[in-house]
């Protein structure tokens, strides 16, 4: 069984998760971390943990979530995976950072690995299936931990609530049938882990969602 925690980064309250194996592999979703203070909270708690990170995982190119690509890779040496119709997203990230007034050290560099529909990403002895949930942002992804009961949305989905539509690539009716189509057929008791904000369930969401 896989273990997470999670961290809550930069202005935009992102939340960062680790997520580990008892073998010590984890994966990082989202590393949003910006400030040394930010990433000393995050490689503290690997460190202590003794991970062995394997990759970032992004579930989309918003900058909240990919501020600490860089600060990652550089640490661990490891890969940054996304799905490849992120690319907009990050060649915007550069002035979506400067727009905030937020410092984005170096270059914003594209995602080392394409993650596609379907993919399974192995930790430790659990998975990771990646589930495509576009309409907040292209590209956008959700990660499904099937043994453990919980999804990573991204920003696809909130705690009732759902992603904005308005920026580049979004879209309400792409977003809509993401959630519908794909989340909506998870499992109950399934938990929701979002980009922002706390934890739900599949089936409160399915029930109490007004936005959908
Ligand atoms: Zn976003
Ligand atoms: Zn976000």
């Amino acid at each position: 069984m896989l273990k997470f925690e999670s961290f809550i980064f930069n202005p935009f309250s992102e939340n960062t998760y680790v997520v580990y194996a008892e073998s010590g592999e984890c994966v990082i979703i989202d590393p949003g971390c910006g400030t040394p203070n930010e990433e000393n909270q995050l490689f503290g708690f690997i460190d202590s943990h003794r991970l062995k990170p394997l990759m970032a995982i992004n579930t989309h190119g918003h900058i909240d979530h990919i501020l600490g690509n860089a600060a990652v890779k550089k640490r661990y040496g490891i890969p940054v995976a996304a799905h490849p119709n992120v690319k907009g997203d990050f060649q915007r990230s550069l002035q979506q950072s400067q727009l905030f007034g937020m410092s984005f050290n170096g270059e914003c560099e594209l995602p080392d690995r394409d993650l596609k529909d379907g993919e399974i990403i192995k930790v430790g002895e659990s998975t990771l299936e990646v589930i495509c949930t576009p309409g907040h942002a292209e590209g956008s992804i959700s990660l499904y931990a099937e043994i453990e009961g919980w999804v990573f949305t991204g920003d696809a989905l909130f705690c009732r609530s759902i992603g904005r539509t308005d920026f580049p690539g979004g879209s309400y009716e792409t977003l809509r049938n993401s959630i519908k189509e794909r989340l909506f057929h998870l499992p109950d008791d399934t938990e929701v882990l979002s980009g922002h904000g706390e934890s739900t369930t599949i089936f409160d969401e399915r029930k109490y969602n007004m936005f959908l």
